[in-house]
């Protein structure tokens, strides 16, 4: 059996990346800034996107989660009672002749694997990024930027708890900026220093953890599959017990197949009542629940969806990716679900004439009300029908001169690329269906389809 490998590779995912203005490496200009990357302006959208995707399915759709956005820096306490001050430390070896470090455990001789030098001992390397909070850079003063969300969520928890009134089981859900001094960086945004994640702390009685572990793992590799990342490239990998951390009854990650092999996109843990009882024991105060139901007293167990924007976002874009025959070349395209691609709809003047201009532009700003909409003008119409598929456009409207007269408009499908012409007063209903997933050949009164052959004019 050959092992299976990834559609794409990194290289073309790198290079529509920046060509196309989703990621710039940061800080460019002076040569970059190893681990750290930026979102051009697709990017942002992109993210946006996949933000919004997972908030709507764990906060807005649920009856049992609420939303929290809690600081980066923290009381330095917090690190000293979840173990991340002792425990969150990689295996760090360096090389005597270059200098470069390396992380001892994934390395595969014991030599450099630069210049093949020889190595010093290993010593344990703090993950947290450190700084001072205020002017006087003193011991008492040090603080450090979070290297997870969670830790914000489960301080928070008896807060949330009395101001909602809320029972359990329940979640805590947030998104937002983490910083770990990886010692390797790499594969473009999977490893990077400064990333963001998107975790969900669930809190649930002793007793009932192992129910809501299982739920909760295939919940969430549901999701990237409704988001259109192909099952095969997906699989779930548990664990063994010994590797667990101490205080973990489980652990099940959810795996993509990226162009580097299998690797992780999220984490599912079962925490028991390790961190509300490490925090509890370092505050002194209790953060037992009182169920109101069973007139009991006791500390919730947690179970965890721990996933990261970055190398979701790349997953999708990985599993978008399609190069497509199309006449004598080759046509790329980007097969992202509507609900993350970036630009929903590009209106498209067959030409710059100022009449055309004028008609079209009252179209353009009534659907950019309700979606990311692009106007574009410039060259010839098969050209911007290229540039819209390799962005992952969903639809494009296309006004020509026969609309002036007709008050019809053309609209192209990116996958199929049938074409329907439709009366432009039914062209918002019509988009809101088809972007919520309508076959483009069902056509609205007046429509008619004028391409169905998935080659262009
Ligand atoms: P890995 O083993 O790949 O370093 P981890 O097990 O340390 O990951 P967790 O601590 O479980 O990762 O973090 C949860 C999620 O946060 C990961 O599944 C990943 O999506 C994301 N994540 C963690 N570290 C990074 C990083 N350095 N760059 C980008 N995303 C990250």
């Amino acid at each position: 059996m050959t092992e299976q490998s990834s559609t794409v590779s990194m290289d073309k995912i790198v290079s529509l990346a920046r060509r196309r203005g989703f990621i710039f490496q940061s800080s460019e200009i002076y040569g970059g800034l190893s681990g750290c990357w930026d979102y051009g302006p697709l990017g942002v959208e992109l993210k946006r996107n996949v933000k919004q995707a997972w908030w709507q399915a764990t906060v807005q759709e649920r009856d049992d989660t609420v939303g929290l956005d809690t600081s980066i820096l923290m009381h330095p306490q917090v690190w000293a009672a979840s173990g991340h001050l002792q425990g969150f430390s990689d295996p760090l070896v360096e090389c005597k002749n270059c200098h470069m470090r390396w992380r001892s455990d994934e390395l595969k001789e014991p030599k450099c694997p630069s210049c093949g030098g020889e190595l010093t001992e290993e010593k344990m390397f703090n993950l947290m990024f450190k700084t001072f909070a205020g002017p006087v850079e003193s011991v008492e003063n040090i603080v450090y930027l979070r290297p997870e969300t969670a830790q914000g969520m489960f301080v928070n928890f008896q807060n949330v708890i009395n101001t909602t009134r809320r029972k359990l089981p329940l979640g805590i859900a947030q998104t937002g900026k983490s910083f770990r001094n990886e010692i390797t960086t790499g594969n473009f945004i999977f490893r990077s220093r400064e990333f963001e994640q998107m975790e969900i702390e669930y809190f649930v009685k002793t007793g009932t953890d192992e129910q809501w572990f299982e739920y909760w793992y295939q919940e969430r590799f549901n999701w990237y599959i409704k988001l259109g990342i192909k099952k095969e490239h997906l699989r779930l990998y548990e664990h063994p017990k010994e590797k667990l951390a101490h205080y973990a009854r489980r652990c099940i990650d959810v795996e993509y197949l990226f162009p580097h092999g299998w690797a992780e996109l999220e984490g599912i843990a079962n925490r028991g009542d390790y961190d509300l009882r490490q925090h509890s024991k370092v505050s002194g105060k209790s953060l037992d629940y009182y169920d109101n139901d069973t007139k009991e007293h006791y500390l919730p167990n947690i179970i965890e969806p721990s996933a990261g924007v970055d190398r979701s976002l790349l997953a999708f874009m990985c599993d978008a990716y399609a190069e497509e025959p199309d006449k004598d070349e080759t046509r790329v395209v980007m097969h992202f679900n509507p609900a993350l691609a970036p630009i929903k709809i590009a209106i498209l003047p067959l030409s710059k004439k100022e009449n055309l201009a004028a008609f079209t532009k009252p179209i353009f700003n009534d659907l950019r009300k309700q979606w990311a909409v692009q106007y574009d003008d410039t060259q010839s119409i098969g050209r911007r029908y290229r540039r819209q598929d390799e962005v992952g456009t969903p639809y494009c409207v296309t006004v020509d001169f026969q609309s002036l007269e007709d008050n019809r408009v053309t609209v192209r499908e990116r996958d199929s690329m049938h074409q329907i012409r439709i009366p432009i007063v039914e062209l918002k209903k019509t988009l809101e269906k088809k972007l919520a997933g309508e076959d483009i050949l069902i056509l609205p009164p007046g429509g008619e389809v004028v391409q169905a052959k998935g080659k262009e004019a």
